[in-house]
Parts: structure tokens; sequence; C-alpha cells
């Protein structure tokens, strides 16, 4: 089974007019994923996290920070491209909230994988930073509650975002246990993400993509330095950081790849964990900013993780 896990309150996330992370992300996501074909998947709302979850990404004081800036009206800003509004704080809780709920719901084998729609997305939030639209770090918190919490030895994050997943990245540097790998295109927002940066113990395998480069490439990068690295590391679990950014059509950056992409990278990383970790995969979307081009993305996304949980 599939376990879709949606965030009413992620359209309570304000932000100001004309930035591409916007309400209507959700909204049609939410709309694609009510189609008919759809109706097989088991619903929850994400719940709150906790603050003990939220230290598992991030200090107290950062956390005691974005809660001083989130406004009681109108907009604050947290940098110069990331916002809060009065519903943030819950938009962001419930995310966290159901990255963990899903990563649960699959460790505890109710679910063969799951997918999380939620904004605020998560990946550029550094440990002591919000930016990139970024609050909190859902993925990497997601990452180190299954260590922490559920005791396991190995997981594997997979971010294929077109930018970099620096916040993750951060999180996760030192954790020994914790693969990250990330495609990106380089030169883009935030900078980061050079082959060079591998992890406080070689844990972190970052792949750059030239601008403009499309599927074709993409497939000959995962197939040549992702896919044996993901099997060699032996996660108990794989997590994805799903933005879908990279889509041809998406206004943020320049990369060429399709919906049919996303669909054949989701089915080779399915793949993978069907033979190392029992098919266990928690997805949570990052990016995505040409909304037909968002929805369709995620629908053929979840259309793969829900043929492999049937
Ligand atoms: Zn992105």
């Amino acid at each position: 089974m599939t376990l879709l896990v949606e965030n009413p309150a992620g359209l309570d996330h304000l932000t100001p007019p004309g930035h591409p992370e916007r309400v209507e992300r959700l909204e049609e996501i939410n709309e694609a994923l009510s189609a008919p074909e759809f109706d097989s998947l088991t619903r929850m709302i994400a719940p709150m996290a906790s603050e003990s979850a939220l230290l598992l990404g991030h200090p107290q004081d950062y956390i005691d920070h974005v809660r001083a800036r989130i406004p009681e009206s109108g907009m604050a800003g947290l940098d110069p491209d990331t916002w809060a509004s009065p519903g943030s704080w819950e938009a962001a809780l419930r995310g966290v909230g159901g990255c963990l709920a899903a990563v649960d719901a699959v460790l505890a084998g109710t679910h063969r994988n799951a997918f999380v729609a939620t904004r605020p997305p998560g990946h550029h939030a550094e440990r002591d930073r919000a930016m990139g639209f970024c609050l909190f770090s859902n993925v990497a918190i997601a990452a180190r509650h299954a260590l922490e919490v559920h005791g396991l030895s190995r997981v594997a994050v997979v971010d294929f975002d077109v930018h970099h997943g620096n916040g993750t990245q951060d999180v996760l540097w030192n954790e020994p246990r914790a693969l990250f790998i990330s495609s990106q295109q380089i030169p883009l927002y935030p900078g980061t993400g050079a082959a060079s940066e591998r992890g406080g113990s070689n844990n972190v395998l970052n792949l750059p993509l030239p601008p403009g480069s499309g599927g074709i490439e993409m497939r000959r990068v995962y197939q040549a330095q992702a896919f044996d690295r993901l099997r060699g590391w032996q996660p108990e679990l794989i997590l994805i950081s799903a933005g879908f950014d990279a889509h041809v059509d998406d206004p943020l950056a320049n990369l060429a790849w399709t919906e049919e992409d996303f669909a054949w990278l989701t089915r080779s990383l399915c793949d993978i964990a069907d033979e190392v970790c029992a098919g266990r995969v928690v997805s949570t979307l990052e990016g995505g900013y040409d909304l037909p081009a968002l929805a369709a993305s995620v629908a053929v996304h979840v259309t793969e993780l829900k043929e492999r949980g049937a």
C-alpha cells in the first residue's frame, strides 16, 4: 500500500504576490491527486511535529528564532527569498510531522511507500539558517528520526530537485549512518553541490548537471554514479527529496527533464529499494514551479509509487 500524507495547513503558508513558492502549487497537486486513479491511496493528514523532533535537525536557538519571526499578521522575511505568515508555523511543523508519520508507517510495514505533499519545502534549510523558501529541513529530520527513534543503522536520501539540497547536506554532513545523494544544475542557486563536497565521512555524493541537459544526461549520470553507490550502502530506508523543477517547463532553472524522466527515476529508485530494503521509500515534495508541469510530474511520481505499493 502507498500512503499519501496531505498537509492542508500548507495552504495557510503565504508568500508575497509573484513569489514562485505559492499556495497554488499545493492546490494543483491536491487536484491532480484527487483523480480516480489515486483512490486506492491511503490518505492521512500530517500531524504536528514535536519540538524535540525539530531538534533532530536544528539547534534550539534556531527553532526559537523561526518561531519569533512568525508574524501575527501579514508576512515577515526570514531571508530575501524565504517568508513566513501567521500560518507558517503550523504548516512547517505539520510538514515535518508528515515526514515523520510517513517514516513511522513505512517502517511499521503498514505501507510499502509514502508520498508527503507539503509546503513549505525543506531541503535548503540548514541547521541554523532558513533559506530558499525553506524553514525546517524536513527530509534530513526524517532521516535522523529513522536512525535515532527507530534505531536503523543506515538510511539514504536521494534529492533530485534541480537545486542543490544544501540544507539536507548540512544536517547530514556529520551523520555517518546517512548517505546523501543530490543531483542539481550547476551553476544555479544556492551555489553549492560540487562533486568535491563529499561529507564528513564520504557520505555525500553530489551529481552536478550542466544547464540545458535533459533526461539522457540525467539517466547517464545516475546509472554511472548513483545507483551502485546507493545499492552498496545497503540502506534500510530510502528517502526522496522530490523536487520537480528540473522539468523543461520550469521557470527557475534550465534543465530539460520530462514527466517520463521523473517516472524513470522513481522506478529506478523503487527497483533499488526492492533489492535492498523491502521497497521502503518515503518521498517528500520539494520544489517545482510551473503548475501544470508540477501537477503532471507529481502524478507520474505517485503513480510509480502506487504501482510498487500495490
Ligand atoms: Zn528546487
